[in-house]
């Protein structure tokens, strides 16, 4: 057997995406993501996937062309092959993510976020090629399916008059009635139990009032609120205090360790996070200060599902709880996630996905929720196969696009609809 990696394949492309509303804007009608392939001297091909902005991309090249003759097997090394790279310093913002709502930007993070998708790829080929499926690579499965919750959004019927996009059948959400009514889609479609609802959108009495709703439609059903960061302190622990009972937890009402420390400490709401710990070294102050209750585990953000597991072992060590982020994303890292998912003991929260809302995809069977759940693949590697048509033709309209699609940015894709519109300042209420 060689697990040479002979060949590494990256096709960025763009997919339809609904208008999602949040604090920042409104999804763009198409998101860039990167599909990476590596592919062994036996032939063997494993594939990730990843953010596909053109910072992710100019690392991903070069970064690509030093794994070529190294064995897929060699999955420490990627992180020291990383950073043989050199970051361009202008694509480090060094303030909050724009598109990905995940904190402060730095070179580390868009390392992680690169090298996540080709340890995904590593691990795909090398399961496939010792007829291994990933989570046994990863030690073993805990469990045979993996819960996700319904991940609500506030959102338009349609993006903005005039620009290209996909119709998505969904319909409007605006208000706590159109809310509930895609909370009652998603749990007949899907069967979710757990709800999120994305806030930071309007004001916070209507998200309490929404908030309100969900409980008074689904009696029972763990609920939780996500307003990225928008709120101040004050209105935090006002909204943890009319709603904390009805809320599994509370997640990032406010922006930052400190500011959610102050408001951990005057609320027995859990607060769960994926901006304000979103690497190894941000959790000792955030551990330490008993910032949050609930880490959100991302294995774009953390450098892959190996380093994901380590986080789940630190957060079990120091009593935190674990669950999972999404962004926007496509069957290959619902797959990965699923993976990691069923490996880590001690996941009391269903997960997040946005995978409902991708109505397209590069695979060629899509995964499915049962009962709000993802089976475990227990085929080799991922248990995923590309449909290199698909792909193709999503990458077609990368190429095609004059680059407006190719940088995430949900503020722009806000002044298409109101070009007054900037991005708030935080806290925003
Ligand atoms: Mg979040």
């Amino acid at each position: 057997m060689n697990l040479t990696i002979a060949d590494v394949r990256l096709t960025p492309i763009l997919v339809a995406d609904p208008p999602l509303l949040n604090t920042r804007g409104v999804h763009q009608p198409y998101t860039p993501r990167l599909i990476v392939e590596v592919e062994t001297a036996d032939g063997v091909t494993g594939v990730g996937e990843t953010y596909g902005d053109t910072k992710y991309l100019e690392l991903a090249r070069p970064f690509a062309g030093k794994l070529r003759g190294r064995p897929v097997s060699d999955l420490n090394a990627l992180f020291t092959v990383a950073d043989e790279v050199a970051v361009d310093a202008s694509r480090v913002s060094g303030k909050v993510d724009v598109g990905g709502l995940r904190g402060v930007q730095t070179a580390d993070k868009l390392r992680l976020s690169v090298v996540s998708a080709f340890e995904v790829a590593c691990l795909d080929a090398l399961g496939k090629a010792l007829g291994l499926p990933v989570h046994t690579l990863l030690g073993g499965k805990v469990r045979d399916t993996v819960e996700y919750s319904a991940y609500l959004f506030y959102k338009w019927a349609d993006h903005p008059e005039g620009v290209p996009a996909e119709k998505d059948g969904w319909g409007a959400a605006l208000d706590p009635a159109g809310v509930v009514e895609q909370a009652r889609r998603f749990k007949e479609r899907y069967g979710f139990t757990s709800f999120k609802l994305k806030g930071g959108v309007f004001p916070p009495d209507q998200e309490i009032a929404a908030v309100r709703a969900l409980a008074e439609a689904f009696p029972g059903h763990p609920l939780r609120l996500d307003p990225n960061g928008a709120w101040s302190v004050p209105t935090s622990l006002k909204v943890a205090d009319e709603i904390g009972g009805l809320l599994e937890y509370l997640e990032d009402p406010a922006l930052g360790t400190p500011a959610m420390a102050e408001v951990a400490a005057r609320t027995d709401v859990p607060l769960a996070t994926n901006m304000c710990v979103t690497t190894f070294a941000e959790i000792k102050e955030a551990f330490t200060r008993d910032a949050v209750q609930v880490v959100l585990s991302d294995h774009h953000y953390w450098g892959g599902l190996r380093n994901t597991r380590q986080l789940a072992e630190i957060c079990r060590t120091f009593g935190v709880g674990i669950s999972m982020h999404s962004n926007t994303h496509l069957g290959i890292s619902l797959a990965a996630m699923t993976h990691v998912a069923s490996t880590v003991p001690g996941l009391h929260h269903a997960c997040d996905s946005h995978y409902p809302w991708q109505s397209e995809d590069v695979l060629t069977e899509r995964l499915t929720f049962h009962e709000g759940k993802v089976t475990v693949s227990d085929a080799p590697g991922l248990g995923v196969a590309l449909d290199r048509d698909r792909l193709r033709v999503l990458h077609r309209r990368w190429l095609d696009d004059d680059g407006a699609l190719r940088e995430r940015d949900d503020a722009a894709a806000m002044r298409v609809a109101d070009p007054d519109w900037v991005t708030p300042a935080v806290p925003r209420w």
